[in-house]
């Protein structure tokens, strides 16, 4: 493992100054994290008795890969987007995130370098990095709908590229690809014979009734990994629900299945309660009354875009999906020279938590990124102190 280049900002200097500032008692607007619950968010009650009604039958360990029943609904589910999996090859998570580094611990030998996103959600990159591997990072354009560079991404490509990370919908830019988009990376691996890892945790967060294509129901020609979960659609962060699937051509990445299924085993399952909702969960929509004109979601993405639009100085792509919106800053006008420096004196001055762009691997130091979870009279509240903050600079 190396350490050199790991790092997770969302929750790093910033955060832990936050903390300070709470150790003294004052009340700090943390805009930093994607977690639904901390913003009054909460899972279907439906949902809720489902998990108390398994509890009981939860108590001793499962499949390394998880509950069965789980992993059929789940197969069920990738049916109906296109995607054929076969019920051994999903495998049940403590979150994404877990299956993220556990995929990554297997794939990776010596200085095999994977294709990023950047901005990218930033566990990506430190995953690679982490054991061994070499995050390279393509471009996500902001003057295209934040869309990957497909240009920049064949330029990248060395004999030691083994994979490509997409992220779609897109944690920070909330941009979410279309086929076309999708295709040409399709075609990109397949040439290139790369392995295809698609982060789809936001796949049901989208605006205006858009809808989502898994790139894995666009090829079958390569392997392609395909990651979601309950955090972010069923508001259960905390419950740790995530799932990969594998599916397309698995003759190619039989050593790397192998690794997977004995790390999977050394870590004997993920909770069992969690694993337990699936087959109910992926029949519930209660997260659409959010994402519709009027809903909660909705207004506020509304309400954080228009005033961000409003600054001087300020430009930002709206999100089509999740509930992150990621603004350009004139550094010029506001005389800023860090990024890190920017969030950390906002938070001092105003008690207001963003992340930094350069979290999320961007190589400027002219963007941020607020999550919407907040109710509007917060955002408010953020907006009217960002502005502030802005006045200042000046
Ligand atoms: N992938 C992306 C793009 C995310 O934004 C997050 C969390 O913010 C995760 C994965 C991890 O989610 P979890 O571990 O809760 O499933």
């Amino acid at each position: 493992m190396n350490f050199d280049n790991v790092k997770y900002e969302i929750r790093g200097k910033a955060l832990e100054e936050a903390k300070k500032l709470e150790d003294r008692g004052i009340k700090v607007l943390k805009l930093n994290i994607g977690n639904p619950a901390a913003f009054n968010f909460s899972a279907s009650k439906k949902l809720l008795k489902s998990m108390k009604k398994n509890l009981k039958y939860s108590q001793g360990y499962s499949d390394s890969k998880g509950l069965i029943e789980s992993r059929k609904a789940i197969v069920n589910y990738y049916k109906k987007k296109n995607v054929n999996i076969h019920v051994n090859d999903v495998y049940l998570g403590n979150g994404v995130s877990e299956l993220i580094l556990l995929s990554m611990q297997s794939f990776l030998n010596n200085d095999d370098e994977i294709l990023v996103p950047m901005p990218d959600y930033p566990l990506w990159t430190a995953a690679i990095n982490l054991y061994g591997g070499k995050a390279i990072h393509y471009i996500c354009d902001e003057y295209n709908n934040w869309y990957p560079n497909i240009e920049d991404i064949e330029g990248k490509i060395t004999s030691k590229t083994k994979g490509i990370v997409i992220i779609n919908p897109n944690n920070p830019t909330g941009s979410l690809y279309p086929k076309y988009v999708l295709n040409s990376i399709i075609k990109i691996a397949e040439e290139n014979n790369l392995i295809i890892f698609s982060d789809e945790i936001y796949e049901k967060l989208l605006y205006n009734n858009l809808k989502h294509i898994s790139i894995a129901s666009l090829s079958k020609k390569i392997p392609i990994i395909t990651y979601s979960g309950l955090s972010k659609s069923h508001m259960i962060a905390g419950y740790r629900v995530g799932w990969m699937g594998i599916s397309g051509n698995k003759s190619k990445i039989k050593d790397y299945i192998s690794r997977l299924n004995l790390l999977l085993s050394m870590r004997l399952c993920s909770n069992v309660p969690g694993q337990s909702i699936i087959p109910y969960a992926l029949k519930d929509k209660t997260i659409k009354k959010h994402l519709k004109s009027g809903g909660r979601l909705y207004a506020q993405r509304e309400y954080i875009y228009n005033e961000l639009n409003k600054i001087d100085g300020i430009s930002v792509v709206k999100p089509k999906a999740a509930f992150y919106i990621f603004p350009r800053i004139d550094t010029k006008k506001y005389n800023i020279k860090n990024d890190k420096e920017f969030v950390l004196n906002l938070l001092k001055e105003k008690h207001i938590l963003f992340v930094n762009g350069t979290g999320f691997n961007l190589d400027k130091n002219d963007h941020f990124r607020i999550t919407f979870l907040a109710h509007k009279k917060e955002l408010k509240t953020a907006i009217k102190g960002l502005k502030e903050f802005l006045n200042i600079l000046k």
